[in-house]
């Protein structure tokens, strides 16, 4: 049986952005007739207050997405608020760091974004390599001024994989991602080894999100194969723009759910994202458990997607 997940990060409301995701990544197990797992993905404990959480939780439950596992719910495999889980991260971190696969790394923001650092096409920087052959004896003193990030050495590998809906996609580790931190100097674990080490640990096999993540997929997958955790299967969905065109975020509160609710009601909030996303041809009002029937990933774009003036507002 299938199982998907929620994986939000609740630094404020949910969002049109994270609720298109999430009534995709539901549909997407629901179809399946499978599980639902709900994932708070607060590792940055303060940007990501409790209270953000368990409104998301009800903004969740008032649109009809419901879930099996997860959140203040509970389960077999929690707990399920990245916060509490860093013994579990640490297990895995620590095993990278007996293999000789991490270094310490003392660089600043601002030397890491200094103009003459490699950048991807998404604009990340990849990793020059500054600390990674620091001797014994720099590290000792450097530590003496400020704790060390630590990174993983990446090899000079392709990673090619294909992904459920927006096909092919591959990246040269070293050239185009380079080695990325896991844990930061502050002590707290980077989402990229958490979202590996969760995903595996709580049998989630279908793995749902925007493509603003593609990138982040061939180094994920990576890990999965060095710690020999099951991959699972990925499918990115199209970005929602506003209608001028501009990526939506959490700064634009008109498009919260809490301003959304005062205006429109669940099913016509799902009926018009179900028209953007392709699986009816008219923004009529539907309800979540309505949609499974309707829901196939050919029929969903794979360009960004622009929502038409007035819409949702
Ligand atoms: N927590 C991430 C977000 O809210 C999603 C991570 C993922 O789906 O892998 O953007």
């Amino acid at each position: 049986m299938a199982t998907g997940r929620f994986a939000p990060s609740p630094s404020g409301r949910l969002h049109l952005g994270n609720l298109g995701c999430s009534l995709l990544a539901w549909l997407s197990a629901r179809a399946e007739g499978g599980r639902v797992i709900l994932r708070i993905e607060d590792l940055d404990a303060e940007r990501c207050p409790r209270r953000y959480a368990d409104l998301l939780e009800e903004d969740l439950l008032w649109l009809g997405l419901d879930w099996d596992e997860g959140g203040s719910r509970g389960g077999p495999r929690g707990p399920y608020y990245q916060s509490e889980r860093s013994e579990i991260y640490r297990r895995y971190f620590d095993w990278l760091a007996e293999q000789g696969m991490l270094y310490p790394c003392f660089c600043s923001r601002s030397q890491l974004h200094a103009a003459s650092a490699p950048h991807r096409s998404d604009g990340q920087v990849i990793y020059p390599g500054t600390c990674r052959n620091l001797s014994p004896e720099e590290i000792r003193e450097k530590s003496k001024k400020k704790p060390p990030a630590w990174r993983v050495r990446v090899p000079d590998a392709e990673l090619s994989f294909v992904d459920g809906h927006l096909g092919p996609y591959k990246e040269n580790l070293a050239a185009d991602c380079g080695d990325f931190y896991l844990r930061r100097g502050d002590g707290v674990y980077a989402y990229q080894l958490a979202v590996v080490v969760d995903d595996a640990l709580m049998g989630v096999d279908q793995v749902v999100r925007g493509s603003d993540l593609l990138s982040s997929t061939p180094r994920q997958i990576w890990l999965y194969q060095t710690l020999g955790l099951p991959v699972p299967r990925f499918f990115h969905l199209p970005l929602l723009l506003d209608s001028a065109g501009e990526r939506l975020s959490k700064r634009n509160g008109s498009q919260s759910l809490e301003e959304l609710a005062g205006r429109y009601t669940p099913e016509e909030i799902l009926g018009r994202l179900a028209c953007l996303y392709g699986l009816q041809p008219e923004p009529k009002p539907r309800t979540a458990a309505s949609l499974v029937a309707d829901f196939a990933w050919d029929k969903v774009p794979r360009q960004d997607i622009r929502i038409p003036q007035g819409w949702f507002e």
